[in-house]
């Protein structure tokens, strides 16, 4: 099953990893958009209207916007949501935290990346919480090299965030991105050193730490789409698209941009 398994990860030429760079720094620059209004009192509906037309004016189209369904531009999960949480009239407060998932689709390929944010000053639980989350995915990417294997990814994951006291989300899991939105193989947040497909040159994959700060378990909200933290304890969300190498990882997504809007937002309120 595994040689099967391992069959269908497709691998991308270099061409294709360039258009899925291409997509996913289109995503950086939406997200860095979202983060410019992200404020107290701005509701998840309007941060998605902003995202849909900043997406529509760069000749792409929304990637989440009618998958499986999901209505909206933009997956926006505050506080006890975890991800895929539908934009509404909820107005955003000081003291929230919302991970912002986003995804484009331009010359037929996908692009998704995450970011959580923190609106206006977060108390010092949610703050940590962000902080090695993010940590998290960076030590995810660190594995994501040719010849270690999908485990290695989670392994590192798992151990970062755990050895801090959170717990890393089960039912939700990375997964390879191409033409489709989620591809094989999965990428799970949790796992063993060694075990799982092994990662190929030209495999591009979403790495995507769902840690909460309480307990692991999650539910399903009656609206089909936003998974909660079953002790509604807060929980981050990260995410890269990553384009597999030999010795070090090819990350197609940046945070760069959303890095300057944040420094500029500081600088402005002093
Ligand atoms: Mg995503
Ligand atoms: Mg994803």
């Amino acid at each position: 099953m595994r040689g099967l398994r391992s069959l269908m990860i497709g691998l991308k030429s270099d061409e294709e990893i360039e258009i899925l760079r291409e997509n996913n720094l289109l995503v950086s620059r939406t997200l860095a958009e979202v983060a410019r209004h992200i404020r107290p009192g701005v509701t998840t509906r309007e941060l998605d209207r902003i995202a849909e037309e900043f997406i529509l004016n760069n000749e792409a189209v929304p990637g989440f916007k009618g998958y499986g369904g999901f209505p909206a531009t933009l997956c926006t999960s505050v506080n006890d949501q975890v991800v895929h949480g539908i934009p509404s009239d909820y107005q955003l407060q000081e003291g929230d935290i919302i991970s912002v998932d986003c995804g484009v689709i331009k010359n037929g390929f996908y692009g998704d990346s995450a970011f959580t944010f923190a609106v206006g000053t977060v108390d010092e639980g949610k703050a940590t919480l962000m902080r090695v989350t993010r940590e998290s995915l960076a030590k995810g990417v660190e594995q994501a090299v040719s010849g270690n294997r999908v485990g290695d990814i989670g392994y590192a994951v798992q151990h970062h965030a755990e050895s801090h006291g959170f717990s890393v989300v089960r039912e939700l899991v990375g997964h390879g991105l191409g033409r489709k939105l989620h591809e094989p193989p999965e990428v799970p947040n949790f796992g063993k050193r060694g075990r799982g497909p092994k990662l190929r040159e030209g495999m591009v994959i979403c790495i995507e730490p769902m840690i909460n700060m309480g307990v692991k378990e999650v539910y399903q909200d009656r609206d089909g789409w936003t998974i909660h933290t079953a002790d509604r304890k807060p929980s981050a969300h990260f995410e890269y698209a990553v384009a597999i190498r030999k010795n070090k990882a090819d990350v197609l997504t940046t945070f760069d941009y959303i890095e300057e809007v944040l420094k500029q937002k500081k600088e402005k309120n002093g």
